[in-house]
């Protein structure tokens, strides 16, 4: 038995239909990802108790919790909009959840609560006094010490500038990792769900489109629209390669590299190559090149050590 078990779940609104069955293992760290609009705040607001689902069960630890309600449920929340209390001090905030009833232990763990989101000896400041990432990572620890058994995170960081999205996400994993808690994770940032996802759900149009770790996803995409969520790359339909055939051949920019135009394709017995291709763009990335390339009207993405000097080239598909 899964320690969350969402099964059949339906939320429908006039345009949109939210769909969704899923398990969840306790203590894994899962994140959400998939484009504006495709479900992702809603999947959270109905597992968190915030929306009533329309039909479906929600299952945590074998206890069904559809219709509990939001205090009931030991699902904690951190959005994006901070909802700190601005008249208690940090330490106040904190322990507003906090089910600990003896004053020593609620200090004890206020204080270490502080150190994991790295604001040690913060407890007496003002709200007020804090910035959006001090106040983020406060939010985050108000959430954690009402010891939820679930913590759904949406878009906390989303906010921030891209250095403190960087420390914050690495904090959230090792609170994660420290105190071994299930959380979900929604954000529209693919990078941040590699980084930091022991499995990633990519939601499309009210569904899960695909559910893997962040290696699967990417490496065996299971349809286009994986494919294209987590990364770039070249899709072309078989049929042009091979008359009759069926589905679309998709390859990483970089298991395409460049060789001559006539190079030798006997030297490459396992290999792909598309001849007569030309380079019409290349992109510099730090570690190399990722070039446009066309062939027959196709855009190809490959990539290169070195920038090329020929127009035209080959492109040899490397077989993983
Ligand atoms: P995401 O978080 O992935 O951006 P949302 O869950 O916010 O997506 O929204 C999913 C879809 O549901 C959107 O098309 C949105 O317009 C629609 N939606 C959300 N809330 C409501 C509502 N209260 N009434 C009608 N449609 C809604």
């Amino acid at each position: 038995m899964a320690f969350l078990e969402i099964k059949g779940l339906e939320k429908e609104y006039k345009d949109f239909t939210l769909s969704l069955s899923m398990a969840i293992e306790e203590g894994e760290f899962i994140s959400i990802i998939g484009p504006s609009g495709s479900g992702k705040s809603t999947m959270l607001s109905v597992i968190a108790g915030m929306l009533p689902p329309d039909r479906g069960q929600i299952l945590l630890s074998g206890d069904d919790i559809t219709g509990r309600r939001i205090q009931d449920r030991g699902i904690g929340m951190v959005f994006q909009d901070i909802a700190l209390f601005p008249s208690m001090n940090v330490k106040k905030n904190i322990q507003a959840g906090m089910k600990e009833k003896d004053r020593k232990k609620r200090n004890e763990l206020t204080e270490r609560l502080l150190e994991l989101v790295g604001l040690p000896g913060y407890g007496k400041r003002a709200i007020s006094s804090l910035s959006g990432g001090e106040a983020q990572r406060v939010a985050l620890a108000r959430s954690i010490a009402a010891e939820p058994r679930i913590l759904l995170l949406d878009e906390p960081l989303s906010s921030l500038d891209a250095p403190l999205r960087k420390h914050l996400r690495a904090a959230i994993r090792m609170i994660h990792d420290s105190l071994g808690m299930t959380m979900l994770y929604v954000t529209h940032d693919r990078e941040e769900a590699f980084a930091v996802s022991d499995r990633i759900a990519i939601m499309h149009d009210g569904r899960i489109e695909a559910i893997g770790t962040a290696e699967e996803l990417y490496r065996k995409p299971c349809n286009l629209f994986t494919a294209f969520f987590t990364g770039e790359g070249t899709a072309i339909p078989a049929s042009v390669l091979s008359e009759g055939a069926s589905g679309t051949l998709f390859f990483r920019p970089e298991n395409a590299q460049i060789a001559d135009s006539d190079a030798d394709s006997s030297s490459f017995p396992r290999h792909m190559i598309f001849r007569n291709a030309e380079i019409v763009s290349a992109e510099f990335t730090g570690d190399g090149y990722t070039l446009g390339l066309d062939w027959n009207g196709f855009q190809i993405l490959a990539r290169s050590i070195i920038r090329p000097r020929k127009k035209d080239v080959s492109v040899i598909i490397l077989k993983e």
